[in-house]
């Protein structure tokens, strides 16, 4: 046995990140379902062959790996990941781990780390993210399993790991599934992200009807300024790219119809389950799913026409400043809920999770990587106990700063017609959350008149239900 690490699962992410292992300098073994891929990675692997041992079976490759053996599982998430394991367990020795760094569901995650825990083998579960430059380059990586057995891998992921400033992306978040949740999670805030600019490009295309290449330099602008971020650079790298088979612009021939694979709506139902408000990745989820009914807006399309108002803005410049501000300001909306649902996990599975390191580890690698995040460092540095991100002092100042524009951009857009479900949801959560008194006392005295559910009164005296009388009790009943 000579490699210190093995990999099971040669896909793109799992290839690049047996080359980036590679590469710092480990003996790497590595195994694919199917063989021929296997090969085919050895011969991509080039240079860096003299570390990879590439396997044919799975005794071959546990055999190759000095025990006790840190096993990389990157494969498909779901039941191949179990039956993955069922493969490999009969091979493994005590001590030896595994660690799936696929995008698992948190509740899988936890449910396998159970069901090893009074065995002698070890279980780690693992978000990775920054796609496939990620992988090869270095990811953002969120570790998830007992702190012992993250000490026993910390050196290896630190050496492939991102860094920002020097610092790396990697860290230990807690117990079991506290690695995939924060995984999930960033995926959520990843999906708010990305349709807060959709609806952005929306309002430049269809609003002030710019071309693709024009928004493209409005999107280059704001990439130099506080939304700096790799979402806002591929964006404008994409605005910029060309169809090879029309010459014109490539997003102008790309279907309105955006997949996706789970992580998002996993994100909301964890949110609701723990009754903590995410409209942003709501919002967001919601919008890809309506993007997917392509016939059946263009159907209604042709029954109820677009709303006919014209964008309307007195100054362009002005209006264009004020994108820039409201995208900010409805993104601080979406982190701040990220965080909050994180927040709530950490307590109802008793993860302790860090959240300055969870910011402090997004900075790089992974693809909401940004600026930002540097800011959400300090605010949570600084305040780490704060009940949301935006009554920190950095934070309430920008969210001061920036909601007038939120306002303003999304009221003409509501206006003309043009859908902003995500930069609403932002302004909505803002107006809510900063409301000392709400209105849901009408929610209270409603649910008592037809359900004696009783309420609380202001005043701090007993009183339990309203005066509501018999007769409207009979009419109800
Ligand atoms: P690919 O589709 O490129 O590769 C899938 C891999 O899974 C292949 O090696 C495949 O083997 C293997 N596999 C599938 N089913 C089984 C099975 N039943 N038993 C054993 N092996 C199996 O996927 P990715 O590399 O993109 O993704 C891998 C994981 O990483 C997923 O969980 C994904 O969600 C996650 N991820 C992906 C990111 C991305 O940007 N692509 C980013 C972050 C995480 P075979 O060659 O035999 O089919």
């Amino acid at each position: 046995a000579q490699a210190e690490i093995g990999l099971i699962g040669l896909g793109v992410m799992g290839s690049n990140l047996a080359l980036n292992i590679a590469e710092k300098g480990n003996t790497i073994a590595v195994f694919n379902r199917t063989p021929q891929r296997t090969e085919e990675f050895f011969h991509e692997a080039g240079d860096l062959q003299d570390r990879v041992i590439a396997c044919k079976t799975i005794e071959e490759f546990v055999a190759a790996i000095k025990p006790p053996r840190p096993i990389i599982i990157m494969i498909k998430a779901g039941d191949a990941v179990d039956q993955q394991m069922e493969l490999l367990k009969p091979y493994l020795e005590a001590h030896d781990i595994m660690i799936d760094a696929g995008n698992a569901n948190f509740r899988d995650t936890m449910r396998r780390f159970d069901a090893l825990k009074d065995s002698e083998l070890t279980f780690i579960g693992m978000g990775v993210s920054g796609g496939e430059e990620g992988a090869r380059k270095g990811p953002s990586i969120m570790v998830g399993g007992t702190e012992e057995s993250w000490k026993r891998v910390e050196k290896v992921l630190t050496s492939i790991a991102a860094t920002y400033n020097g610092d790396p992306c990697v860290a230990w978040l807690g117990e079991n599934g506290a690695g995939h949740f924060v995984k999930t999670i960033h995926n959520g805030i990843e999906y708010a992200d990305m349709q807060m600019i959709a609806e952005i490009y929306g309002i430049l295309r269809d609003g002030l009807k710019m071309e693709a290449k024009e928004i493209g330099e409005v999107f280059g602008r704001w990439n130099k300024g506080r939304l700096n971020s790799f979402l806002i650079e591929i964006t404008e790298t994409v605005l910029n790219a060309n169809d090879p088979l029309t010459g014109g612009p490539i997003v102008d021939v790309i279907l309105d119809r955006a997949g996706q694979k789970g992580t998002g709506k996993w994100s909301v139902i964890e949110a609701q389950n723990m009754g903590v408000p995410a409209t942003g990745i709501e919002a967001a989820v919601a919008a890809r799913s309506l993007s997917s009914m392509k016939d059946e807006r263009v159907a209604a399309e042709g029954i109820l026409g677009l709303p006919g108002a014209a964008l309307e803005i007195a100054d362009r410049t002005a209006f264009l400043a004020d994108l820039e501000s409201a995208l900010l300001a409805a993104k601080i909306g979406a982190y701040a809920q990220g965080f909050a649902v994180m927040a709530a996990a950490s307590k109802e599975f008793g993860w302790n999770l860090p959240m300055p390191t969870i910011a402090r580890i997004w900075r790089a690698g992974c693809i909401i990587r940004s600026q930002f995040l540097d800011e959400i460092t300090k605010a949570f540095t600084d305040r780490p106990d704060a009940a949301n991100l935006i009554v920190t002092p950095a934070f309430a100042t920008m969210v001061q700063e920036t909601d007038g524009a939120l306002r303003r951009v999304v009221s003409a857009a509501v206006l003309a017609g043009l859908p902003v479900p995500a930069l609403a949801s932002a302004l909505g959560y803002f107006d809510s959350y900063r409301r000392g008194r709400g209105t849901a006392n009408m929610i209270q005295a409603q649910r008592d008149f037809f359900g004696a559910h009783g309420y609380d009164r202001v005043d701090g005296q007993d009183s339990h239900h309203g005066p509501w009388g018999s007769g409207l009790v009979s009419e109800r009943s």
